[in-house]
């Protein structure tokens, strides 16, 4: 090596990972011949690359075929196997691709050592943690095994049942296949990838979420231009067959998307196995039905998405002003106007940002509901206050996190569904959301309703109590 200087590259991992929308990750297969490794690694990687990842899978057996045709089944032949795979797979991480291993690799010492190899290495631009390697244990007793025999090994007595399999001490997810589907085991290990990603995928999720958005606008505009029926639920709120077709819709595709993500719309019954998911759509596919019946046009589309209860994505689409505002966590707030703006994502002359105003605010009203505690608030602040603006729906907090509006004081009751695209939207514009208690306000939860009431303001100095 002392003759071997290393020749840095001109393009950094920072560049790498911006340019494929994703951050390097391997994950280990480890367990015995027949547990289940290539069934379920197959699986993944063609799951990830239809959320749009970039996967792929270094198979035991297949790199024999190649880089290690050479070696044999010996103790020192099957660690320079792995040795081989993880220096390979290094490499694979280094280009920022989500890198299946699906190898038997019996050895503790040698998974220790990749996990080693992958974590820590040092000559990247980016240091690499913990959250790059993550050691799946595909679990099956050798009896299971031996009865699978996918490959013949065990019947033409290449491996055994006392071939040595190191358990591994202490793996990051142990998928049973005795107990688990290949979907439950393809699941688990999708989760794990998801959360670890979440940065990347947000804008993939986005992009399939403003498309069904879109296309649930036309559809509600049908219903719109033509004489439609207005029904009445339980808490009397309007709904027509806009609300309903709009809901499907939407349902429809997240669902195709992503099976994964579990969804909370206003028209679909309540499933609460959502409860146990740490991401969940949620869906308002027609707010402001009342502006809608009235055919005013301030009506809009709204799908958030909640991560660990709380707002990390949010699409607000207005089909009669032709307009979208979306934001994702740490990508910022934009407003897409489709009367003058070409259809480009997160373009930066679409960003959005609240004002800067301390005074002469505008506060915005809903033209539906009055509430007097609101009122009694803002009549003692008269003096801050210049003028007053009257929108329905989201389009409240649009106007905020456009910088056209300062504040909103809502004390009624809202649901998840009205409140969880918008607060995405204002947060990433830099404004506030909180709860009317000023505490924060979550999603996901048992109960919908947003008890407390809800307040938005371009800047915290702009607080009435
Ligand atoms: P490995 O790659 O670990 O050697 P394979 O994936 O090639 O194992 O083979 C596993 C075999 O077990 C396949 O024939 C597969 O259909 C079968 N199998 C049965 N149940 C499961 C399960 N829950 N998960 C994965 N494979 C399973």
């Amino acid at each position: 090596m002392e003759n071997i200087v290393w020749h840095n590259n001109k393009i950094d991992e920072i560049t790498r990972v911006k340019n494929l929308n994703q951050k390097g990750l391997v994950l280990w297969f480890t367990g015995l011949s027949g547990s289940g490794k290539s069934t379920i690694a197959v699986e993944v990687e063609a799951e990830l690359t239809r959320l749009g990842f970039i996967a792929y899978i270094l198979d035991g057996d297949n790199l024999r075929h190649g880089i290690n045709s050479n070696l044999g089944f010996s103790k020192d032949d099957r660690d320079e196997n792995i040795r081989r795979i993880y220096e390979t797979a290094n490499l694979f991480c280094n280009a920022q691709i989500i890198t299946i291993v699906s190898a038997i690799s019996p050895y503790e010492k040698m998974r220790r050592e990749a996990r080693e190899k992958i974590v820590g290495d040092g000559v990247l631009d980016v240091p690499r943690n913990a959250q790059n390697f993550c050691e799946i244990y595909i679990k099956a007793s050798v009896e299971t095994c031996k009865s699978r025999d996918p490959k013949g090994l065990y019947k033409k007595e290449i491996i055994g049942t006392d071939t040595i399999y190191e358990i591994p001490e202490n793996p990051d997810i142990i998928i049973d296949t005795e107990k688990l589907s290949v979907d439950e085991s393809v699941k688990i290990i999708m989760h794990y990838v998801l959360e670890n990603q979440i940065n990347y995928l947000l804008p993939k999720i986005l992009e399939t979420a403003i498309y069904a958005a879109f296309d649930a606008g036309k559809i509600i505009l049908d219903v719109y231009k033509k004489d439609f029926e207005v029904e009445y639920k339980d808490d009397k709120s309007p709904l027509t067959e806009a609300d309903k077709k709009s809901n499907d819709l939407i349902c429809e595709r997240l669902k195709k998307y992503s099976p994964y993500i579990d969804i909370l719309a206003e028209e679909s019954v309540d499933d609460k196995k959502r409860l146990s998911n740490k991401f969940c759509f949620i869906v308002d596919p027609l707010d402001g039905t009342k502006e809608f019946v009235k055919k005013n046009g301030e009506f809009t589309v709204n799908i958030g998405l909640s991560y660990n209860n709380k707002s990390v994505m949010g699409i607000i689409y207005a089909p009669c002003l032709n307009k979208f505002w979306y934001a994702a966590k740490n990508h910022g707030a934009y407003a897409l106007d489709l009367n003058k703006d070409i259809f480009k994502l997160f373009d930066e002359n679409t960003k959005i940002k609240v004002s800067d105003k301390t005074n002469e605010l505008t506060v915005v009203k809903s033209r539906s509901h009055s509430n007097e505690k609101t009122d009694v608030l803002l009549e003692k602040h008269k003096h801050k206050i210049k003028s007053q603006t009257n929108i329905g729906s989201s389009l409240k907090g649009c106007l905020i996190a456009e910088g056209l509006a300062d504040i909103y004081y809502r004390f009624g009751y809202t649901m998840e569904w009205d409140t969880c695209a918008m607060q995405c939207i204002v947060e990433e514009a830099g404004g506030i959301f909180m709860q009317g208690d000023w505490t924060d306000m979550t999603y996901n939860r048992e109960n919908s309703l947003n008890e407390k009431g809800f307040i938005i303001l371009n800047k915290i100095e702009n607080r009435l109590d």
